[in-house]
């Protein structure tokens, strides 16, 4: 009932350990910014993939913090209440 029945020998062990190694992540660099990202994806620091601006990272930021000064605003003022 769910025991081995025949006992793994240190050979059999190390054979399936043989594919347990993590790879290490492989990272190129920005064209546009020069700094370290994944590859195939969207520079996360500039927005730019294959030489030309695909995200405008400014006005998505610039809309999350606009957020959270309102969510600030709304917390202190149930606070005063
Ligand atoms: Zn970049």
């Amino acid at each position: 009932m769910g025991l081995p029945s025949k006992r793994r020998t240190k050979q059999s062990k190390r054979e399936r350990a043989s594919h347990f190694a993590l790879v290490e992540t492989s990272l190129t660099t920005c064209s546009h910014c020069k700094r370290k990202i994944l590859p195939h994806r969207v520079c996360p620091h500039c927005g730019y993939y294959r030489g030309r601006e695909v995200l405008k990272l400014e006005t998505i930021l610039g809309k999350k913090t606009q957020r959270r000064a309102e969510e600030k605003k709304a917390k202190t003022s149930e606070h005063h209440h």
